[in-house]
């Protein structure tokens, strides 16, 4: 007997309007969410809400408070490309704790889920990609339900099933830590005066989450394979909107995810990379794959 697809969850309607069970979640009305994820969906409103108004009221901040919000994206960016996916979801390069742990807390910091979560819904992606078992695939829901809505609309992939590795010992502190770990993240540039809370809070938080999300969407968007078959495509010009660090290299990655290099050439630049090569010269990364 197959295993009951993902993407139709039991749960029940938690918005407004009754909606058949029998419906699959990518035509649902966006306003609805699957069990257990209306937090999520609300998290993703309340940050688009507050980036419209951040640009409305601090549509060009100076140097030094941009400066700011981009240097903490390009950190979290870099905590999920390689700690986050490289290293906790692929297994391709071992971490020293003195480098894993900032790393995770600086994704987690740009909303990038826990290690547990993240790993799981990654891991599930790999094994099913672009199947109706894949919960993030275009080619099963459209562009929208691959880039946001399958965060709220399907229920998240097993920690249990797929991520029972990360669901225990040092990395618990952030599955506990997630909640308390975003309102800082969220609100701590209030300190600094509303222009630097718009900008370090919900404009970058904003700006992370689309970044991110494009590998699930544009990556996955190839014209030229048939149905049920993996749509990964390396995106060239996807490299700037990621911070040069590697994930654009989609196709790279799901020909060869054990690898921890993304980017396999000199001109396919892929800093997260490079990162990792720095760590293993100075002994913080070990056992690291290549292609
Ligand atoms: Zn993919
Ligand atoms: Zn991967």
């Amino acid at each position: 007997m197959p295993a009951p697809s993902p993407l139709l969850p039991t749960a029940g309607p938690a918005a407004s309007a009754p909606v058949s069970t029998e419906t699959p979640p990518w035509k649902w009305p966006w306003t609805r969410w699957a069990k257990n994820e209306g937090k999520t969906f609300f998290w993703i409103c309340l940050i688009h809400a507050l980036t419209v108004v951040g640009l409305v009221l601090y549509p060009a901040p100076g140097w030094g408070m941009f400066g700011i919000a981009y240097g903490l994206f390009w950190l979290g960016g870099l905590g999920t490309t390689v700690a986050y996916h490289r290293s906790l979801a692929h297994k391709a390069v071992k971490l020293h704790p003195i480098i894993e742990f900032p790393l995770v807390f600086f994704a987690l910091m740009n909303g990038s889920g826990t290690p547990a979560t993240w790993a799981a819904n990654h891991r599930l992606h790999h094994k099913h990609s672009d199947t109706d078992l894949d919960i993030s695939s275009p080619r099963i829901g459209g562009f929208w339900w691959s880039h946001l809505r399958w965060l709220w609309q399907t229920e998240q992939a097993s920690i249990e099933k797929w991520a029972p590795d990360l669901n225990k010992g040092r990395y618990l502190f952030f599955t506990r830590m997630q909640v308390p770990m975003l309102m800082v993240s969220l609100f701590a540039g209030a300190f600094w005066g509303w222009e630097a809370f718009f900008w370090i809070g919900p404009i970058r938080l904003c700006f992370a989450l689309h970044a991110q999300c494009f590998t699930n969407s544009i990556a996955h968007l190839n014209p030229k394979v048939g149905p049920g078959e993996d749509s990964a495509m390396n995106i060239p010009w996807m490299a700037p909107l990621q911070a040069m660090q590697g994930e654009n290299w989609h196709e790279n990655h799901h020909s060869k995810p054990a690898s921890a290099r993304l980017g396999w050439t000199l001109s396919q630049i892929d800093l997260g990379w490079w990162f990792i090569v720095g760590c293993e010269k100075l002994k913080l990364a070990s056992s690291v794959r290549r292609p």
